[in-house]
């Protein structure tokens, strides 16, 4: 099966602005950056998204936290603050089928969630039921 976009930067057959590698973890800024900070963690193994973590996947999951916050002190937003965020399938809008942590900061980041106008009024319907 052809390769996603995700597992070729990992193993170096596509390009990406790499900032931070262990045996676990390969952390990337993402190319359509939403914040003055926003890099990519992935972890060092193929794993489809947060619905497809094992057991035995736990090493790679604690590594991310860990990573997020030797990332976070490399771009100097630990002292005032980021978000970490993992969408996972198509209502939590995930693109690349591939686990990833979005680490994004360098600026206030706002609400957690902003619904679209349609989407706030499907969720109004749905509290009245
Ligand atoms: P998500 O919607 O959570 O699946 O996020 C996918 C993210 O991957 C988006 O923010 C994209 O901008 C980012 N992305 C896609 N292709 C690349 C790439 N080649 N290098 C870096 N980031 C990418």
């Amino acid at each position: 099966m052809e390769k996603n976009i995700f597992e070729k930067i990992r193993d170096e057959e596509e390009k990406a602005d790499i900032v931070y590698r262990d045996d676990y973890i390969t952390a990337f800024k993402d190319i359509d950056p939403n914040a003055p900070v926003h890099i990519l963690i992935i972890p060092n193994k193929t794993i489809a998204s947060l619905n497809d973590i094992q057991e035995e996947d736990s090493s790679y999951l604690s590594n991310i936290l860990l990573g997020a916050k030797k990332i976070a002190k490399q771009f100097n937003i630990d002292k005032t603050g980021y978000r970490l965020i993992t969408n996972c399938g198509s209502d939590g809008g995930q693109e690349v089928p591939y686990l990833h942590f979005h680490l994004v900061g360098g600026l206030k980041l706002g609400k957690m969630i902003s619904l679209s106008k349609t989407e706030k009024k499907r969720f109004n319907e749905y509290k009245s039921l």
